[in-house]
């Protein structure tokens, strides 16, 4: 019997890899670990055509240039291992990123490759056209095109990857060729490299000196160890003499021009074997893209759009939030007028009607907020936000992958900390998680829209979009600084997909809006309601007198209350930061919803009084100021969202980083809000 033949399996992660494997191998699999690393290795042996086949499952990677340790398992194995043939798993309808790696591939010049177009059926439904002859010829390389979940086109793969394993191997003719002080460079390496060597190293030489070229540690290290400190030496010599020499020439690192080049050559193989005739919105997308994802103006008119979407929400939701406000006073009104005087009306009218009537008035408020959201999830915005973002997010050593939690978070951080599940490492997750909650939640909102639009009048908007803006910058110093303390890793290179750009269906945008504005709705039945009328009864006892009786002031009547002795006992930490014991109140209710504060505000500001724009002319002359209401917003923006959130904190990830979470934002919060209090006064704002 003939040998056995290994057949290798490469590809970028998604291009249906393991679904070719498994439907190879069926159930002979053997699923272990690659020799040192935690990368899952899986292998199976099948005999096909009469032949014994071993089919191993690379791990999926993007290169072959040593970066993760993906990359590192693959090429070790194709360069040491020397499988017989490498099926190179490429997804037709996403060709042009998979071409790096093949290419890559082929110049590795080290084993048999063939390519398999995989998921042919999803580039056909997309209108696109791959020339399979060309590219074949192009790259001097078998091409054959596979429907991997449908097991088509597998047999004929197989085939041609034993007709391949049983020919004479044959020198590489096509690739990518550099420019000329490049190639000179490669030449007299190659030359050096061929005549040392002799038989030590069985790579490629031409593949070997532009490895040198670009300065790759694991080859160099394997030539010394293959040839001895001397021979090696030599060799390394030489091509520190050419890197200089190119460097000096180009102004930028080998490495750089010879990426550059290789992705020249791809954008030429991709026009000679690609036509598309839904081209015409791959190029409209193209076409926006050019501007929206742009390295100069992309970025402002990511944050023109984050601003415009705050000023929306805070100017058109001023219409409707004005109509529920005259409802909720009418109906106040007619109770007011007709039940008798008692404890229950004035838990009713002053408890439950207040409480909950100062928060649903800011419904308007939320759904255009989340329209917004889901605006930029449905037309694909979203992912060029995060595209945007990903070379910030490297700052603090996260991708771009992780910024979409981080958007969700802007609607509610309950979804967006479950939504971190997405993320592969677990210090990613618990970064991620930990920065989220600076994503200011719409249930921050209300309160937000209450201090400035009181103390900030016409630029309430644009205050609003710098408190935002604070807990991203806030977020970002924080992943910073537990990237290099805490939780110290490396990100991995992530390439972010682009999808098409489409128009969105009102429908889902409604749907979506709805979904969410129902959630809100709940929690005032809920939590709100309970909130209320815990808030109170805090605040209407101990109490002699009925409310509305005359004789006691009823500033006086809240101090001697329950929550007036509360709010004594915590005044001290609050009053460094400019908020009175009534805020400091505000803000602990806070800690069970953020929707509580303001409905507390009402309670402890506004009293009894009731006429519209009662809480505003309150606070105005409460002794708040700008700059004191500037600071609340900012402890609002920072210190621990809320309950459900710090309960989804726990679940994801464990009691320990629960309560580090929240002493380390509640202490942020207060630091912060300290700074901009006392450095406002200092600068005389106050
Ligand atoms: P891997 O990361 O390369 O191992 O990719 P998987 O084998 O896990 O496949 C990713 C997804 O693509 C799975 O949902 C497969 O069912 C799907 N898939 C694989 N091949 C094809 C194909 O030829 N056409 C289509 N439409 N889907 C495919
Ligand atoms: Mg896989």
């Amino acid at each position: 019997m003939e040998k056995t033949l290994t057949i290798a399996l490469s590809g970028n992660p998604n291009s249906g890899k393991t679904t070719i494997f498994n439907s190879l191998t069926g159930t002979r699999q053997k699923v272990g670990n690659w020799p040192g690393v935690t990368v899952e290795k899986k292998e199976g042996s099948i005999t096909k055509f009469g032949r014994l086949l071993n089919i191993i499952d690379l791990p999926g990677t993007y290169s072959l240039t040593p970066f993760s340790i993906e990359e590192i398992v693959a090429r070790k194995y194709i360069l040491d291992e020397n499988p017989d043939v490498v099926i190179d798993i490429i997804d037709t309808s996403n060709l042009e990123r998979s071409l790096y790696l093949a290419t890559q591939l082929r110049e590795l010049d080290r084993c048999k490759v063939i390519f398999a177009l995989n998921m042919a059926d999803l580039a056909k439904t997309r209108g696109l056209k791959i020339n399979g002859e060309k590219l074949a010829e192009l790259l001097d390389v078998p091409v054959i095109f596979t429907i991997g979940n449908k097991s088509q086109g597998l047999d004929e793969l197989i085939q041609k990857a034993i007709d391949l394993a049983d020919a004479p191997a044959k020198p590489l003719l096509r690739g990518v060729k550099y420019n000329r002080d490049i190639e000179a460079a490669i030449q007299t390496l190659q030359t050096m490299i061929l005549e040392k060597t002799e038989g030590l190293l069985n790579y490629s030489p031409r593949w070997t000196a532009i490895k040198l070229l670009e300065d790759d540690n694991i080859i160099k290290e394997t030539l010394l160890e293959k040839l001895g400190v001397t021979g090696g030496d030599e060799i390394l010599r030489e091509t520190e003499t050419a890197r200089k020499h190119l460097m000096n020439r180009f102004d930028e690192d080998p490495e750089i021009i010879m990426t550059d080049e290789r992705y020249g050559f791809i954008a030429g193989v991709i026009k000679e074997v690609f036509t598309a005739s839904a081209r015409q919105r791959v190029d409209i997308s193209r076409n926006i893209d050019l501007v929206l994802t742009n390295r100069f103006v992309g970025f402002p008119i990511f944050i023109f759009f984050i601003w415009l979407m705050f000023q929306t929400t805070f100017s058109i939701g001023q219409f409707p939030m004005d109509w529920i406000d005259g409802g909720i006073r009418f109906f106040t009104g007619i109770l007011e007028n007709f039940l008798p005087e008692s404890i229950l009306k004035d838990l009713l009218v002053n408890g439950i009607i207040a409480g909950v009537g100062s928060v649903i008035v800011f419904l308007p408020n939320i759904l255009i907020l989340f329209f917004f959201i889901a605006l930029f999830e449905d037309t694909g915005y979203m992912s060029r936000a995060a595209f945007l973002m990903d070379k910030i997010m490297h700052l603090i050593g996260l991708h771009g992958k992780s910024f979409i939690p981080m958007i969700i978070g802007f609607g509610c951080n309950v979804p967006a900390v479950m939504a971190a599940r997405t993320l592969e490492s677990e210090k990613d997750r618990i970064l991620t998680i930990l920065i989220t909650p600076f994503m200011s939640c719409s249930a921050r909102l209300p309160i937000y829209i209450v201090l400035a639009g009181t103390f900030f009048g016409v630029h309430a908007g644009s205050v609003i979009f710098g408190i935002y803006l604070t807990g991203i910058v806030l977020s970002i110093f924080t992943g910073r600084l537990f990237r290099s303390t805490l939780l110290k890793g490396a990100d991995a290179p992530f390439v972010m997909e682009l999808p098409p750009y489409r128009v969105p269906m009102v429908k889902s945008l409604l749907i979506h809006m709805w979904d969410r504005g129902k959630i809100f709705l709940r929690k005032m039945g809920g939590i709100i309601l309970v909130g209320s009328v815990v808030i109170w009864a805090l605040s209407s006892f101990p109490n002699t007198e009925p409310s509305g009786a005359s004789g006691i002031d009823p500033i006086q009547r809240m101090e001697n209350s329950y929550m007036g002795q509360i709010g004594k006992i915590i005044s001290p930490v609050f009053e460094p930061i400019g908020i009175d014991w009534r805020g400091g109140v505000a803000l602990l209710s806070g800690f069970v919803a953020k929707e509580i504060v303001v409905s507390t505000m009402g309670v402890l500001y506004a009293g009894e009084n009731d006429e519209s724009d009662a809480l505003k002319k309150a606070l105005l002359v409460s002794g708040m100021t700008p700059l004191s209401a500037l600071a609340m917003m900012v402890f609002v923006l920072l210190y621990v969202p809320c309950l459900a959130t710090m309960a989804a904190i726990k679940r994801e990830t464990s009691l320990k980083w629960t309560l580090f979470s929240i002493t380390y934002s509640t202490g942020l919060a207060w630091f912060m809000a300290f700074v901009v209090y006392q450095g406002g006064s200092l600068a005389g704002l106050g």
